[in-house]
């Protein structure tokens, strides 16, 4: 099967990369202020993705605020340098061999601010969404709380319009912040009807989500929190924190009449492993790193179950999870 692979390159930086050294020496002559932006090398994402699998960034960098991360993807640009944007790292399969130029992680950019008199918070791309939801809760603002427990940033949360417990961001989604392809910065007050299913307008454009606000409403904290321990321990009884996972690997098709978990599950194929990655014992549609899973373990595993899926049963299912870097 094919994937497609995002490289969140943006159309201008379609020249060769330059060989690592250069692409270093120029990085550091610029001389980006540590304080404002982290920068390692050679940097292993196994450990930023929640797989925990992956091969090395040539460069991951965590800018501190939205200036910094201007100046690293102006640099970028400038230098013909791929990038890619990681969030938490949630849904992400990252190659054996990594990903080549600059992986950007939006980690720093976790600024929050609640409005309880009009209702709506404020929060950095790189806050982690159960963080966020734990902020507006003890604000006394509702909304967020269906989202408590699950892994991932704000950004990668509005990027795939993530949904559970019969909720979606875009339901509670007021604004976006983002830069464009130019680098300019934007707002974007989104169309209810743009955010669909698992799909959302920063998916089919190269822009890099800043912030988002949510609009919500005044609750019980106490209530809020009580429901978001219940949600937290839900996952926890469906095993999603068993072992080191993506969530689910394929989207749903309502036009397939299950979910794609239980037409995986109709295969036998629970349990099914490749190498180190299993489809998990619990939940026919997570896959699990049950102990040194390589990401081509990972991927083979996708593509074994899809086929079988799309031999036997004749759905093409679509994969959720990005696959991200150098893949052969
Ligand atoms: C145990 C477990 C349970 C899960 N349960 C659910 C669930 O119930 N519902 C659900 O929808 N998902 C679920 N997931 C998947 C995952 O949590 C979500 O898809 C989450 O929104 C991914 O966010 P992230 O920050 O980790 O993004 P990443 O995995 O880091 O990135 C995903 C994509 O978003 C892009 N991206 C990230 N941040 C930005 C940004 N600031 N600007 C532009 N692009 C960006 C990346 O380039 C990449 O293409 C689960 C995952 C796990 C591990």
């Amino acid at each position: 099967m094919c994937f497609t692979l995002t490289k969140r390159a943006f159309p201008a930086y379609t020249a060769p990369v330059n060989s690592a050294i250069k692409v270093r020496e120029s990085l550091e002559k610029i001389n980006l202020d540590p304080n404002l932006v982290t920068i390692s090398y050679d940097e292993p994402l196994a450990a930023h993705c929640t797989f925990r699998i992956g091969g090395p960034a040539d460069i991951l960098a965590r800018p501190r605020d939205a200036a910094g991360l201007r100046s690293l993807l102006a640099w970028a640009r400038g230098e013909s340098v791929p990038v890619f944007i990681l969030g938490g790292g949630a849904n992400l399969l990252v190659a054996d061999k990594g990903i080549r130029g600059l992986v950007v992680d939006m980690g720093g950019l976790s600024s929050c601010r609640v409005r309880p008199a009009d209702g709506t918070m404020e929060a950095g791309a790189g806050l982690a969404v159960s963080d966020a939801a734990e902020f507006a809760a003890g604000a006394g603002l509702g909304g967020l709380d269906f989202i408590y427990a699950m892994p991932g940033s704000v950004g990668g949360a509005v990027y795939m319009n993530a949904r559970c417990y019969g909720s979606e961001i875009g339901d509670v989604l007021e604004s976006v912040e983002y830069l464009d392809a130019a680098l300019e910065p934007r707002t974007m007050k989104p169309e209810r009807a743009s955010f669909q299913y698992k799909d959302t307008p920063f998916q089919k454009n190269p822009w890099v989500i800043t912030a988002a606000r949510f609009r919500l409403a005044p609750a019980d904290p106490a209530a809020l929190l009580e429901r978001m321990a219940g949600l937290k321990a839900d996952r926890a009884a469906k095993g999603h924190f068993a072992a080191p996972c993506a969530g689910s690997v394929f989207k749903n098709n309502h036009a397939f009449g299950q979910p794609s978990g239980k037409i995986i599950d109709s295969l036998g194929l629970r349990g099914h492993r490749v190498g180190g990655a299993q489809v998990s014992p619990g939940h026919a549609n997570i896959f699990i790193n049950s102990g040194g899973a390589t990401a081509a373990d990972m991927k083979a595993l996708i593509d074994h179950v899809h086929e079988r899926v799309q031999v036997e049963l004749g759905y093409d299912l679509e994969p959720e999870v990005v696959l991200a870097g150098d893949w052969d």
